[in-house]
């Protein structure tokens, strides 16, 4: 109707959208979303879809219209809305203590409002402890290639994505790149311990740059927006000797993978990974309420208190958004829902059931060169021949997308991450996916595979 013609002339004529993973349908009517309900979403045009991408970005994990956490929000912004990030609150203490409880080893929450800001902060601690105990000199943080940690310049620094990078340096001094772990592209050809392969390749970057300058390595626990890569066999208990060796922090960026997106309440407890620092965004409120944690030890925290009574040793960050209670009041009402809907436990089933429903379509489709991820995170990466490994043009990426999204299906795309490949499409579907919704996924996927005849 003219009511809803106008907000998409609204939104043409005034917004210009972040880069969008459904650029491919840019030249037809933007897209502007009005309603959500579960897994549903519809648009401006009464278009309805089932979202296998959980909001676009990965983020909506519990689902779209959860009165729930809508209710606690309000209650919460009436009774107090904000005190500065200094202070404590109450939704910001009982949240800490609920999601410490599903982190043994972890021992104290830092608030920020973004997942690329959660990172900044930890490289600041990262950077303090250098100077606490290192003179400055342990102050170098290392990153993968292909993982993604954020939009500022920090975080892009410690990015390993060539277009996002792209027209943005200088980037900050003191980050430094090492190789990814995506075994269906190894950088060694077909060998038999490629994880511990790659893990030396970690190795060897910190010999070259020198153990004493290296303060931390940066981690996604899976790679998501640069390919759904799940580290190979052996790469974890290898990585974490090397650090253990050379005595550099671990952090893991669980902005995708936490809150149970990947079938456990976080992607690095499918490792045995013991982090020293935890970085969490998207999915710590569903994205009600825009909010992030940086969860370190206490042994980390220690590191601040170790001049004791001399508040110069404290760290030193502070942010506004930190001292809103929406965010850590929507955490909370959104921890009871995945508790209480059981959804870690069905993100595991249902992506499992959902896997290996696409491992059967790579069997029927030549364009499936790999399937790939853990719970409701997965990858189908496209080639133009399974021996190869030729990557597909991104156009055809974008062409099943769009095709999918005709069929009123929602998936995403990776990045344009690691030379230019953009080639695997991406399900990230809300945590109470149904078997026939994961039916649904997989049989659509399949009609378009089989309408293009790839
Ligand atoms: N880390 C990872 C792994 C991410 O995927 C993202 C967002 N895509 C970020 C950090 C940055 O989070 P934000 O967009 O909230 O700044």
């Amino acid at each position: 109707d003219s009511q809803m013609r106008q907000l998409i002339e609204k939104d043409r004529n005034h917004v210009w959208h972040h880069l969008s993973q459904h650029s491919g349908l840019k030249k037809q009517d933007p897209m502007v979303m009005v309603e959500g309900k579960g897994t549903r979403i519809t648009d401006a045009k009464g278009n309805n879809y089932l979202d296998a991408s959980s909001g676009g970005v990965w983020c909506v994990n519990v689902g779209y219209g959860r009165t729930e956490i809508a209710d606690a929000v309000r209650d919460q912004l009436v009774k107090l809305n904000f005190f500065g990030s200094t202070t404590g609150t109450e939704p910001a203490a009982e949240f800490a203590e609920k999601l410490l409880e599903k982190m043994p080893g972890m021992s104290r929450v830092y608030y920020a409002s973004s997942g690329s800001e959660a990172n900044e902060k930890a490289f600041k601690i990262v950077r303090q402890i250098s100077q606490l105990k290192y003179g400055g000199k342990k102050n170098k943080i290392l990153y993968r290639e292909r993982d993604y940690h954020g939009t500022t310049i920090g975080a892009l620094s410690a990015t390993g994505q060539e277009e996002r990078r792209l027209h943005y340096g200088p980037f900050a001094p003191g980050f430094v790149e090492f190789p990814h772990c995506c075994e269906y592209r190894s950088q060694f050809g077909d060998v038999k311990d490629y994880g511990i392969l790659a893990a030396k390749e970690l190795e060897k970057v910190i010999l070259r740059e020198g153990p004493e300058t290296v303060g931390a390595v940066i981690f996604e626990p899976i790679t998501a927006g640069g390919g759904v890569i799940t580290p190979p066999e052996g790469y974890w208990p290898a990585v974490m000797e090397i650090c253990k060796k050379y005595n550099v922090l671990v952090h893991i960026d669980e902005v995708v993978c936490g809150m149970s997106r990947t079938g456990k309440w976080f992607g690095y407890q499918h490792y045995g990974i013991k982090p020293d620092i935890v970085t969490l965004a998207k999915g710590v409120a569903s994205s009600y309420a825009p909010i992030s944690c940086v969860v370190t030890t206490e042994a980390i925290f220690n590191e601040f208190l170790a001049d004791g009574s001399d508040r110069e040793a404290y760290f030193r960050d502070i942010s506004t958004y930190a001292g809103c209670t929406s965010g850590p009041a929507a955490a909370l009402a959104n921890l009871k829902i995945l508790e209480r809907e059981n959804l870690v436990e069905n993100t595991a089933v249902v992506g499992e059931y959902l896997l290996n429903k696409l491992k059967d379509l790579a069997t029927k489709h030549s364009i499936i060169g790999d399937v790939r991820g853990k719970g409701l995170l997965l990858g189908i990466e496209l080639v133009t021949d399974k021996q190869t490994k030729a990557p597909v043009d991104e156009q055809v990426a974008i062409k099943i997308a769009g095709m999918c999204m005709q069929k009123g299906l929602i998936i995403g795309r990776t990045n344009r991450s690691f030379k230019f490949l953009n080639n695997t499409l991406c399900l990230c579907p809300i945590l109470t996916l149904t078997h026939e919704e994961a039916d649904f996924i997989a049989d659509t996927i399949d009609q378009v595979l089989t309408e293009l005849n790839a």
